[in-house]
C-alpha cells in the first residue's frame, strides 16, 4: 500500500510526502553494538518518499536478500522550508512528531560497505521506511526525553531515550539543512538506540514513543 499522506493529531497534511532524511549512529550504544566507530559528525543518507508505507499496515519484508533488521526511530514532520537554517528556525518548522522504522537489509549493507558502495539498495528498498501518523508538536514536552521502545512478539527489543542522541533533534536539523533543503512534507529519522535486530514475516511489533503514540503492526 502507498503511503500518500500524513496525518498530524488526525487531520490530513496539506502537502505530499517528501524525502526522508536519516541520520546513521546517532546512539553510541547503537554503534557499538554494530561494531561502527561514533561518528564525529552526523552520517546523513536519504530515503526516497518511494521506500515509505503506513506503519499501521502489515508491511512486507524483501525476500531473498538476507536479514532485514527493524531500527526504531523518533521521526519529525516539517512544516517549512529549510535552507541554512539555525535550530531557531528548525524550531519552528518542526510540525509533527511521530515513529519511523528504518528497515535496513543488514547483509546487503555489510557487503556493500565492505566494498566501499553506496548504501541505498540496502536502506531505501521499497517497502523500507514504514511511518506512523504524527503528533502535534506541542504533544511532546521535551524532545530531548522521550523514551523510544519496540517490542515483537511481546519481548521488549529496543528501549532508549531521545536524551542519549549525540545530535539532539534541532542542531541536526540545522546541519542536515546545510546540504539537503528541507521542504514542507520532509521527514527527519533521528537515529535508532541500541538493541536492533531481525524482523521475519509473521513477527507482530508493538512501536512506542512512550505515554505519547503506539503503534500495533506487523511483518508479512
Ligand atoms: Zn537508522
Amino acid at each position: 500500500m502507498e503511503y500518500q499522506h500524513q496525518f498530524v493529531d488526525g487531520r490530513e497534511c496539506p502537502w505530499p510526502l517528501g524525502k526522508v532524511v536519516c541520520v546513521g549512529r546517532n546512539y553510541a550504544d547503537h554503534a557499538a553494538e554494530l561494531n561502527n566507530p561514533v561518528p564525529t559528525v552526523p552520517l546523513l543518507f536519504i530515503k526516497p518518499a518511494s521506500s515509505v508505507v503506513p506503519m499501521a499496515e502489515p508491511f512486507r519484508l524483501p525476500r531473498d536478500l538476507g536479514e532485514v533488521h527493524f531500527e526504531t526511530e523518533l521521526a519529525v514532520l516539517i512544516g517549512d522550508t529549510l535552507t541554512d537554517a539555525d535550530e531557531q528556525q528548525a524550531a519552528g518548522a518542526i510540525t509533527g512528531i511521530g515513529l519511523g522504522l528504518d528497515l535496513t537489509l543488514r547483509d546487503l549493507q555489510s557487503e556493500l560497505k565492505k566494498a566501499g558502495h553506496p548504501w541505498e539498495k540496502a536502506k531505501s528498498f521499497d517497502g523500507a521506511c514504514p511511518l506512523s501518523a504524527f503528533l502535534a508538536p506541542q504533544a511532546v514536552a521535551d524532545l530531548q526525553d522521550v523514551q523510544i521502545r519496540l517490542t515483537v512478539n511481546d519481548e521488549v527489543r529496543q528501549d532508549g531515550n531521545s536524551s542519549q542522541m549525540l545530535n539532539p533533534v534541532l542542531p541536526l536539523i540545522s546541519y542536515i539543512s546545510r546540504f539537503f533543503t528541507l521542504n514542507p512534507g520532509d521527514v527527519v529519522l533521528t537515529g535508532t538506540p541500541a538493541g536492533v535486530g531481525p524482523v521475519r514475516p509473521g513477527d507482530q511489533l508493538q512501536v512506542e514513543l512512550v505515554e505519547l503514540l503506539k503503534v500495533d503492526t506487523s511483518a508479512r
